[in-house]
């Protein structure tokens, strides 16, 4: 998975908040905020409730640092550097949704920064740490990553790894953001745990729109080679690492469907080979029918 060497990258959509606060860990113990904002954003199989504190939902606090306006500027510089990588799947994956949004005419795309953190963030939903995982407040519209965690995804959850699978994580976050555009969020209400859950049925739908990107990223211009089968392979691994039963095999050394929150590892492949397959959002709709 290679950019145009020539391709201009927009930093602007990424945001570095650097080093954070090293060692602070995940605190815990305030109010429970912005559950509803928050279920479905999260990658992982974890409990919302755990991982922000906080009464109040707060703004995001200013943009901090220039320093990926600087780095950032070509597509060869994302071919180079991890962070600027990450600006081109961002800039691609946005290019995408906008060109979609357009042609249905209904409501424009409106772009979400990514936030690239390190420890602990503050953001419109509380604050989080880097025990999360990647997630996407509705909030304050911004997708959250600790780059570290991509390392976690290989150390603790199994997976190769590799550039693609990074994009694939990338990837569903901003379909979560569609879903945020689109009303889809609202569609959890209360129902959020279980096999037939609302709250998998985003996920899903989520894995789905992330397939549906790749199949057609080659046409935003930020790549210089269709995707390969061994990128594809990258995404389906991680998609299958950070499957439900897989999580709950290694934590709890059991299968409980009822408290699933983000669909097996066979659904989360699937539906992201869906989306793939198909290269068409409106083949994502998992919230009727089967899963
Ligand atoms: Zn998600």
């Amino acid at each position: 998975m290679d950019f145009r060497e020539d391709v201009d990258l927009d930093a602007s959509q990424v945001e570095d908040r650097g080093s954070g606060f090293p060692g602070g860990g995940l605190m815990l113990g305030g109010g429970i905020i912005g559950i509803v904002a928050v279920i479905g954003a999260l990658l992982l199989g974890v409990n919302p409730a755990s991982l922000f504190s906080g009464d109040d939902a707060r703004p995001a606090p200013p943009r901090q640092g220039t320093a990926l306006n600087e780095q950032c500027r070509k597509g060869s510089d994302a071919n180079q550097s991890e962070k600027c990588r990450v600006v081109g799947v961002v800039n691609s994956i946005q290019h995408y949704w906008q060109g979609v949004f357009a042609e249905r005419g209904k409501h424009p795309y409106s772009t979400a920064r990514t936030v690239l953190f390190s420890g602990q963030v503050s953001t419109g939903c509380g604050q989080a740490g880097s025990a999360v995982g990647p997630f996407y407040c509705p909030a304050d519209r911004r997708a959250y990553f600790d780059l570290g965690f991509f390392d976690e995804l290989e150390r603790r959850f199994g997976a190769k790894g590799g550039p693609f699978a990074q994009a694939y994580v990338i990837a569903h976050e901003y379909g979560h953001h569609v879903q945020n555009l689109l009303g889809n969020m609202s569609r959890v209400g209360r129902d959020r745990e279980g096999a037939d859950s609302a709250s998998v049925r985003l996920e899903l739908q989520a894995d789905c729109y992330a397939g549906v990107w790749a199949k057609n990223a080659l046409d935003t211009g930020f790549y210089d080679k269709p995707f390969t089968d061994n990128d594809i392979r990258e995404a389906l691994d991680a998609a299958a690492a950070v499957g439900d039963d897989r999580i709950q095999e290694r934590t709890q050394g059991r299968v409980d469907p009822e408290g699933w929150t983000h669909g097996s590892s066979q659904q989360r492949m699937t539906w992201f080979t869906t989306g793939y397959a198909t290269g068409s959002p409106a083949r994502c709709d998992t919230f009727s029918g089967g899963i």
